[in-house]
């Protein structure tokens, strides 16, 4: 069975309430009569209840940018999986390399959202990439090899929609540096090796792995005909009406 293609938009810490409404709804627009595909945003926490109203009846999904894996709690500044679901979110962006690296979010910490997201019916975006010095290196598949293992640690997956994985190099994200068709098959593949490792081939073959770093409407089309990468997870050329609608109308 080919893998349903996702589009996702990551639209960091931007937008007013007004830009976000406005961006939903163009969103929306460009998704009518797209049956082969999915796309799904994720505005700043703030907007998600205006965005939630533009979205709705679409078929474009709502997406958190972080989950916290508790129900409540004294957790200050976290935001709880049920109160997304309240908001009409079905999916969450987990272990993004702006959390890991600015924010010191640790694989184990990761892991917990992971978890915790899927408790609670949220699909869960693992990001995962090595840095430029660790490429160098040669330390790329161990990184990512690291990451995902000790990111998906104890983490049992029914439906393969129910987790998506997105190799996101930090060398490529908001650099406009997009990593080779190439560079990006050889690590999907890689992981795609892993998951088959790690799960049931039927769940391993079926998981979406998105390619996300620089990706922009001119890089897409390459980037999707490689045969592991599923999807997109895009942040600047998300931010923008016209480029984001290109990216969603990719050509395989
Ligand atoms: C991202 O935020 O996940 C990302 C890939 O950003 P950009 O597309 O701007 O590189």
């Amino acid at each position: 069975m080919p893998r349903i293609p996702l589009i996702a938009g990551n639209w960091k810490m931007y937008t007013s309430l007004a830009e976000a409404r406005t961006l939903a709804g163009a969103v929306v627009s460009a998704c009518k009569g797209l049956t082969d595909r999915e796309v799904m945003i994720a505005p700043p926490f703030t907007a998600l209840a205006t965005v939630a109203e533009v979205v709705r009846g679409s078929q474009v999904r709502l997406a958190a940018q972080n989950v916290c894996w508790e129900e409540q709690g004294a957790f200050t500044g976290e935001i709880a999986p049920g109160m997304l679901r309240e908001l009409g979110c079905t999916m969450a962006i987990i272990g993004h390399s702006e959390r890991r690296q600015i924010f010191g979010e640790t694989d184990a910490l990761i892991n917990r959202r992971v978890a915790g997201a899927m408790r609670f019916g949220i699909t869960p975006i693992l990001c995962f990439g090595e840095t430029l010095a660790e490429r160098e290196a040669g330390q790329t598949m161990a990184v990512l090899e690291r990451q995902v293992r000790a990111g998906l640690s104890g983490i049992a997956v029914a439906e393969p929609a129910n987790l998506v994985l997105a190799y996101e190099p930090v060398w490529a994200i908001g650099t406009g540096k997009t990593a080779s068709e190439e560079q990006a098959q050889e690590a999907h593949e890689f992981v795609r090796n892993l998951l088959l490792d790690m799960y049931e081939k039927s769940i391993a073959q079926q998981m979406r792995i998105l390619y996300g770093g620089s990706v922009n409407s001119g890089n897409v089309d390459a980037l999707l005909r490689q045969p592991d990468i599923d999807g997109a997870l895009v942040g600047g050329a998300s931010l923008k009406a016209d480029s984001f609608e290109r990216i969603i109308h990719f050509r395989q």
